[in-house]
């Protein structure tokens, strides 16, 4: 028999995570009479970064029946296609990793087999030419995909680069709105009951006690419930993944207003540069075992380009994730159960699979230990393949020029990662993950963009004639090219969709 219903459920920690899992709770459990509180400390804050989004969460906020301009006026957001990623392979290197393919499969086949074919006959095409959003974001040009899937309009997807305190603040609004109830106040102590080891309560430091059902844990990177008072254990990836610290500062807008974010590599790590309307976020993440603070925080002032608008911020962090998300009846969700730099914008679509998780296996109060043996297991599964996928940019480069780099030229790699990189290297064959939140495209974009050239293609990618190939190519091209001189400028884009929050005070350009 069933055990009865959850009937309270209490997130702790009102940042992303926080506020995210309360707007998508409210929403998808409204109807079954459980009480929904958030308990957030003004006194310890947020970490207050996490700017830069993949294409998934329009689905999260699709679902919530968020309007897109609704929240791009109050979160400041811009469009985003792609991450642009300067002197990774080598220096002076640069390349896009776009949300999208790259030209219309050839008779099946995906079409950078047969750029890789032609390649081999002499052709000298950039494989960036046949990706409508790469050329639209060297352009700093954006619309939205089209309908008819027959256009080259159609075949890529975009994300968005916002304030994520607004964020916050603007699903805060949304939880509310829809029955969730706040509580201001600093956590100080955890009771356990006895027998099951479950968390029964928090007090507040005013003497508030909370009890629940349930408990999601967003505290962030200290883990109050999931570590504090149920020791999961943690997962420390740092030997692959070493940089564990980063400086912030904004800055104002200067120049273009770009739909993508700029990862560019440096000796001992590597900086973000994320254009918003009211300013652009900078940062620079690094590990302290080949670079001091001062000189970190030196090499990101020296390199903005523009004035800053606050003094630069330092975060310390351990990459790795959480032994067990899910413990008892608490569920980690954000920082609070991992985290991965942020160099393919994943933190924010980490904690939107571990919302979507609980829900698909949202326990009763007998709290079923083969659900949260699945509910770890497909956890555990995401965070391993996003740590694949940064540590390939890592790894797939020639660069040797510092200690950071030399360090990873002698990196044993993790078995997945190693199989997949082998599997390209001969035939362009990209092994597909299952829970792999990168698909083939991404990979294609990082292999090619850091010069990890496979030594063949698809042998089916022969089926067309030279000259046919050649032409097919040409027109793809063409067609790439046409459609981007008929897309409208970025900006100009937000002010014309009433997106704009600031940027509607700012001039068009000339
Ligand atoms: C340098 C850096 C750059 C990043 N860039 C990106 C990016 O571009 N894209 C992306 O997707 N992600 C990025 N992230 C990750 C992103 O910032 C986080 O995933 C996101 O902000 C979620 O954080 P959180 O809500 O888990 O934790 P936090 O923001 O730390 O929130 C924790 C909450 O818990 C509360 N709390 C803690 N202890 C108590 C207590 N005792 N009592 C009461 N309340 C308590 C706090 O008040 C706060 O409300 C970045 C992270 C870092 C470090």
């Amino acid at each position: 028999m069933r055990e009865p219903m959850i009937r309270r459920v209490c997130i702790v920690g009102g940042g992303t995570a926080g506020w995210m899992t309360a707007a998508a709770l409210a929403n998808k459990l409204n109807g079954l009479s459980i009480a929904v509180t958030l308990i957030e400390s003004s006194e310890i804050g947020t970490v207050g970064v996490g700017e830069a989004t993949l294409p998934h969460i329009r689905a999260f906020n699709k679902t919530l029946g968020i309007d897109e301009r609704d929240l791009m006026r109050a979160t400041e957001a811009t469009f985003k296609l792609g991450i642009e990623f300067r002197d990774w392979g080598k220096i002076g290197d640069r390349y896009i990793h776009p949300f999208g393919d790259y030209g219309p499969a050839v008779n099946g086949v995906p079409f950078y087999h047969h750029w890789l074919r032609l390649k081999s006959l002499g052709d000298t095409s950039r494989l960036d030419d046949y990706s409508f959003p790469i050329v639209a974001a060297e352009q700093n040009r954006f619309r939205h995909p089209a309908a008819e899937h027959d256009r080259i309009e159609s075949t890529f997807g975009y994300a968005y680069q916002f304030d994520a305190s607004l964020y916050a603040a603007f699903l805060r609004r949304y939880a509310e709105a829809n029955g969730v109830t706040r509580l201001e106040g600093k956590i100080v102590d955890t009771a356990l009951d006895g027998e099951s080891g479950h968390v029964r309560s928090v007090t507040l430091a005013d003497g508030r006690e909370v009890s629940a059902d349930l408990f999601v844990d967003c505290s962030g990177f200290r883990g109050l419930l999931i570590e504090g008072a149920l020791a999961s254990g943690y997962d420390d990836w740092s030997h692959w993944l070493p940089c564990n610290r980063a400086v912030a500062v904004p800055t104002a807008s200067a120049g273009p207003l770009g739909p993508y974010t700029r990862a560019t590599a440096r000796t001992a790590g590597w900086q973000w540069r994320i254009p918003l309307q009211h300013r652009v976020g900078n940062g620079h993440v690094y590990c302290s075992s080949f670079i001091s603070d001062d000189d970190a925080t030196r090499q990101l002032v020296e390199n903005l380009d523009a004035p800053m608008q606050a003094e630069p911020r330092q975060l310390r962090f351990t990459t790795g994730r959480r032994r067990d998300f899910w413990k008892a009846n608490v569920v980690a969700i954000g920082l609070a159960g991992g985290f991965l730099e942020p160099l393919e914008s994943t933190s924010i679509h980490l904690i939107q699979d571990g919302i979507t998780e609980l829900l698909a296996l949202f326990p009763d109060r007998g709290f079923d230990a083969s659900d949260i043996v699945e509910y770890n297991r497909r956890m555990s599964l995401h965070y391993e393949r996003v740590r694949d996928f940064l540590l390939l940019h890592y790894v797939a480069t020639q660069r040797d020029d510092s200690e950071m780099w030399r360090h990873f030229r002698a990196l044993t790699l993790p078995d997945s990662l190693r199989e997949k990189i082998e599997a390209w290297q001969t035939r362009a064959y990209v092994v597909p993950y299952e829970f792999g939140l990168f698909l083939p495209p991404s990979w294609v974009a990082v292999m090619l963009g850091q010069n990890l050239m496979p030594t063949g293609y698809d042998p089916r990618a022969r089926s067309m004639g030279d000259n046919a190939l050649a032409a097919r190519a040409s027109a793809i091209r063409q067609e790439v090219a046409a459609a981007v001189r008929g897309t409208p400028d970025h900006a100009d884009y937000i002010r014309r969709s009433a997106a704009a929050g600031s940027l509607a005070q700012r001039a068009p350009a000339a």
